[in-house]
């Protein structure tokens, strides 16, 4: 496989945290001459930290919104993919979120976002959740539920949007077949439809009824939930066939 793309919270992580199981498996892409591409709903600075720390070139972040990209001399670029009339909406919208909604909690790192901002559903009442959908919906403002936040944005924002771009212009000589998605929430639907070799983690039963698109391979069992499934089943692959 030429290019591993996967989501980040509950794919790459397990309960939350960061494991050692995250660096055996980017120890395990490198070696096969791989490059592992995160396509997460987290903030642009959450892309800058990925970047900074970790063995990657690119990560698409804010659920597609901006890609974010280390270049041979080294340094942080970064590519918005939507318009800036819509982040200034954005912008206004969220405003009038926080005067209006004040049992609105939006998630922490939503000032280091730039395409999009995330509520921090758990914490709020499903009541205030359904007027805070209402008002957004009212507003033209699209949103969606990873397994962490209600990510929220204007203008057109997918993973696939932002994959799909990605393969067009920064890797135009591989094929879709030649990639693998890892995922785990209904924020991952669209890559489901997408890539012909999709996987779930095993965790991703929870939300599976939900989905009309469904990962091709679902994993089974607590220890292929997270990134021990993503491991697990990429080992599996990469060592079964010579040509990766
Ligand atoms: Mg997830």
């Amino acid at each position: 496989m030429k290019i591993i793309f996967s989501d980040f919270d509950g794919t790459l992580t397990n309960n939350g945290k960061l494991g050692a199981v995250f660096f055996d498996l980017l120890e395990l892409i490198e070696s096969r001459h791989s490059e592992l591409v995160i396509v997460s709903g987290r903030s642009i600075s959450w892309g800058h930290f990925l970047l900074t720390h970790f063995p990657l070139k690119h990560v698409i972040m804010e659920g597609g919104g901006v890609i974010v990209s280390k270049n041979v001399e080294g340094q942080i670029v970064e590519e918005n993919l939507v318009t800036e009339a819509d982040i200034i909406h954005l912008e206004q919208v969220t405003e009038q979120l926080r005067e209006n909604y004040p049992h609105c909690v939006l998630s922490a790192d939503s000032f280091g976002r730039r395409t999009d901002r995330a509520i921090e559903f758990s914490q709020m009442k499903e009541s205030d959740l359904a007027e805070v959908e209402l008002f957004l919906h009212k507003n033209k403002v699209n949103f969606s539920r990873s397994n962490v936040h209600i990510n929220f944005w204007v203008g057109e924002i997918s993973k696939y949007k932002g994959v799909h771009h990605f393969m067009q212009h920064y890797t135009p000589h591989v094929k879709k077949e030649e990639c693998l998605f890892y995922g785990d929430a209904a924020n991952d639907e669209s890559m489901f439809e997408f890539f012909p070799n999709t996987v779930g983690v095993s965790n991703i039963l929870s939300i599976l009824d939900k989905l009309e698109y469904k990962p091709k391979i679902i994993l089974e069992g607590k220890e292929n939930s997270g990134a021990y499934g993503v491991y697990n089943h990429l080992r599996e692959v990469l060592e079964s066939s010579e040509n990766f």
